[in-house]
């Protein structure tokens, strides 16, 4: 892994430089409409391999393969649900991950060892366009050091790769912020294993779903989880991250009364004027913190900040998402005022 890592565009001769590159195995980091992803065929176990070595992942946390159509979907699944066609008739391309059996051209090193695997068909025009020219189902975890903030934009991916893979595609800033949501089946209801811009709420419009227990609370030592990426922590930069939850006053009063060497306020913008200690602010609507977060969670190691008061998001719709990946930015630490 001694790469000198070219930046590529999405230019049509870029894009198919990138597309051969995934086709002769390389790892590329590539843009999604979620977050950017660490791309690689997905059949090729030497190219998994390699992702999960540029990223240092835990060979147990699985890898979401993309695929560009549904027409795809059962190359590489089986058992597949008629509500999984219906969702997809609604969700697809988009930010939807669906868990399902997997078929044995999909290697265990992709699946971490399950029987199972993620699929997705992104909405990005520029994923779409490597995953057809390259000829691959792309598996592609997000392009972060495993544990730091996930990347929302070509510099955050070069910053944690910058000599790892050969190369990365820049396609701007991702829309939504956040990874996919992911779901699995179960006796025809919707299991929400990790919320993302598609809500629950949207979701229950076709069937009952059960929200996993793990999106909320951590998961205890040892504790059996059905989605091995929620007993890791996430998503963290370096400063020690505090949820306070309470009304915007209390907020306003416990951080300017708690200022100090390193010490930085998360509020909602419209609050920022209010903060009398440095701050970042992260948004007003769930939607645009959802696509902030991650890029403010970045900047604040860029600052040096220790530690950070973030102000407790929405925990519905889409805030739900915002808050998962917040609380595990945090470590479950929350002080509720
Ligand atoms: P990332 O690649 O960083 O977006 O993380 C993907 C996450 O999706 C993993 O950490 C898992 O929690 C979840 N996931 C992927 N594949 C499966 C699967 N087969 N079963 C359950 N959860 C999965
Ligand atoms: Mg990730």
């Amino acid at each position: 892994m001694n790469y000198e890592t070219k930046l590529l565009s999405t230019s049509e001769y870029d894009i198919t430089y990138a597309a051969k590159l995934l086709a002769d195995g390389e790892v590329v980091g590539i843009p999604t409409e979620t977050v950017y992803g660490l791309a690689a065929d997905a059949e090729n176990e030497e190219a998994v391999k390699n992702i999960f070595k540029a990223k240092g992942r835990p060979q147990d946390n699985p890898l979401i393969v993309h695929i560009a159509d549904i027409s795809q979907l059962e190359e590489y699944v089986y058992d597949v649900p008629q509500l999984a066609y219906k969702l997809a008739e609604k969700f697809c391309p988009g930010p939807l991950t669906m868990v399902l059996p997997k078929k044995n051209r999909i290697p265990n090193v992709t699946s971490a060892g399950l029987d199972t695997v993620g699929i997705r068909i992104p909405y990005h025009p520029a994923a779409r366009k490597l995953i057809q020219e390259s000829g691959k189902a792309l598996a592609a975890p997000s392009a972060n050091l495993s544990g730091s903030p996930s990347p929302t934009t070509a510099m955050h991916v070069m910053n944690d790769m910058n000599g790892r893979i050969p190369a990365i595609v820049d396609g701007g800033s991702c829309p939504v912020g956040v990874e996919s949501t992911v779901i699995s089946f179960e006796n025809g209801k919707i299991r929400l294993l990790r919320p993302g811009f598609i809500s629950a709420d949207e979701l229950s419009e076709f069937s009952e779903v059960i929200c996993d227990k793990h999106i909320t609370e951590a998961a205890i030592e040892g504790e059996q989880v059905r989605s091995p990426g929620m007993k890791y922590k996430h998503y963290s930069p370096k400063a020690n991250i505090t949820i306070i939850s309470g009304s915007r006053e209390q907020y306003i009063d416990y951080v300017n009364s708690h200022g100090g060497d390193g010490i930085y306020a998360m509020p909602f913008s419209r609050d920022e004027c209010y903060c009398r200690i440095p701050c970042i602010p992260y948004g007003d609507t769930s939607e645009e913190q959802a696509s902030k977060l991650f890029a403010v969670l970045r900047e604040f190691d860029d600052i040096g900040a220790k530690q950070v008061y973030a102000y407790c998001p929405f925990v519905d719709g889409v805030g739900l998402a915002v808050y998962n990946r917040l609380l595990r930015a945090a470590g479950f630490e929350i002080i509720t005022l």
